[in-house]
């Protein structure tokens, strides 16, 4: 066994050690009393039923990665890659396509093993708590949308980066450039060109909705080039709402699921967190760090690309640019996991400024707290997740720290 081997084994082992550990002590933090700021918006019967979801999908997501860790592991030590690179050089000449042949089978495989979860999380787990609305008709189209994105869009940046790793000198440089030019551009048209392929973006009727949206933006000078309802009852009950693209794309989507259960004031209050995001920089701020991180993984890839032991770890003779870039994403995984954390912490600092500023703008932070509570009832979410399971994972802090934040805004 060479070191790279040993080095990923060890890793796949170690993170599934971690979430096995970070999910039991996330389990055992569950109280059964309604924490004080949900007493009489939780009944017992429904906060039960809250704690059940947590039970049900911690042990599925527990499953579904006891299931994947042998499978991986059984995949690189009996030859699997092996297999694939032999199809992939038998089927094409060209180091390119052999590249999309072995990158199309790596996702098939992909897709193949994750179906049978996918179906059971939707149709099953989420079912039996009332949240689907997912019609198999729907489902079966999801997976057919994304893979025509993942062909239309995936295939020709993969197709790039080989080529620029193979042809161009400085390469790491080239290809971070060719890379976040195109995510900015698909950043870009997502909202009007992707995004629409899933849901049904409806411009949100004339009326008190809409006017008090319209008060509060120009009260801000906040421009919103669009203020959309989408149809989330599609697929869930659960609801949300975002901002999504930038420049004159940029849009605010409202789940339709959202705008039922909230009152306008609550719904403001939403808003008023998502425009704070974009007045307090953060999109911009996200999207550079993104860059950067790209850039530093582009140049650790460089590193590592041509060293014939990474190859050898999975069973691979020669150095096939295309396997390496797969390979390579097993090496990393642990500085990408240090990146995801900081990234996670900065974002959940996000959150909380957000909220400062729609408690500041709004003048009173009662209507977004309770537009928290509700949401958090409706989406059955944990109310009291372990510190370590949030300091690993959380993107938006724990509810009650932010409701508790939000407090300090009441006059
Ligand atoms: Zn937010």
């Amino acid at each position: 066994m060479n070191d790279y081997l040993i080095f990923i084994l060890a890793l796949l082992v170690f993170n599934w050690l971690l979430s096995l550990i970070v999910e039991t002590l996330n389990l055992k933090n569950a109280s059964t009393e309604i924490p004080g700021e949900f007493v009489g918006i939780y009944d017992d019967e429904k906060y039960a039923k809250s704690q059940r979801y947590l039970k049900d999908t911690t042990k599925f997501d527990l499953v579904q990665s006891a299931v994947m860790l042998p499978l991986t592991i059984a995949f690189i030590l009996l030859g699997g890659f092996s297999w694939m690179n032999d199809i992939a050089q038998n089927t094409a000449q060209s180091m390119i396509l052999q590249g999309l042949v072995f990158g199309g089978i790596l996702m098939l495989i992909g897709q193949i093993i994750g179906l049978p979860f996918s179906i059971y999380s939707t149709f099953v787990i989420e079912e039996k708590f009332g949240f689907n609305k997912t019609t198999p008709k729907t489902f079966i189209a999801d997976i057919f949308k994304s893979l025509l994105l993942t062909v239309l869009l995936g295939a020709p940046i993969f197709a790039l980066i080989l080529w620029i790793f193979s042809s161009v000198p400085y390469a790491w440089l080239w290809a971070w450039a060719a890379l976040s030019i195109i995510q900015l551009f698909i950043l870009f048209i997502a909202p009007v060109v992707i995004l629409p392929l899933f849901n049904k973006f409806t411009p949100l009727e004339e009326g008190e909705l809409r006017s008090a949206i319209e008060k509060f933006a120009a009260e801000q000078k906040f421009t919103l080039s669009g203020i959309f309802k989408i149809d989330g009852s599609k697929r869930s009950t659960k609801s949300n709402a975002y901002f999504t693209g930038f420049g004159n794309t940029k849009r605010i989507a409202l789940f339709d699921t959202l705008i039922e259960n909230h009152s306008t004031e609550e719904l403001v209050g939403v808003l008023a967190h998502e425009v704070g995001h974009c007045k307090r920089g953060h999109i911009k701020k996200t999207i550079l760090i993104s860059m950067a991180s790209t850039l530093l993984m582009f140049f650790i890839l460089s590193l590592f690309i041509s060293k014939p032991g990474l190859y050898a770890a999975f069973g691979i003779d020669g150095t096939p640019l295309y396997a390496g870039l797969i390979f390579f994403g097993f090496l990393y995984a642990p500085i990408n996991m240090i990146l995801g954390l900081l990234g996670t912490i900065l974002s959940r600092k996000h959150e909380f400024e957000a909220d400062a500023f729609a408690a500041e703008t709004t003048r009173e932070p009662t209507h977004l707290i309770s537009a928290l509570k509700k949401l958090s009832v409706d989406n059955l979410s944990n109310l009291t997740p372990h510190p370590l399971k949030v300091f690993l994972e959380y993107s938006h802090p724990p509810v009650l720290d932010r409701i508790k934040a939000l407090r300090k805004f009441e006059g």
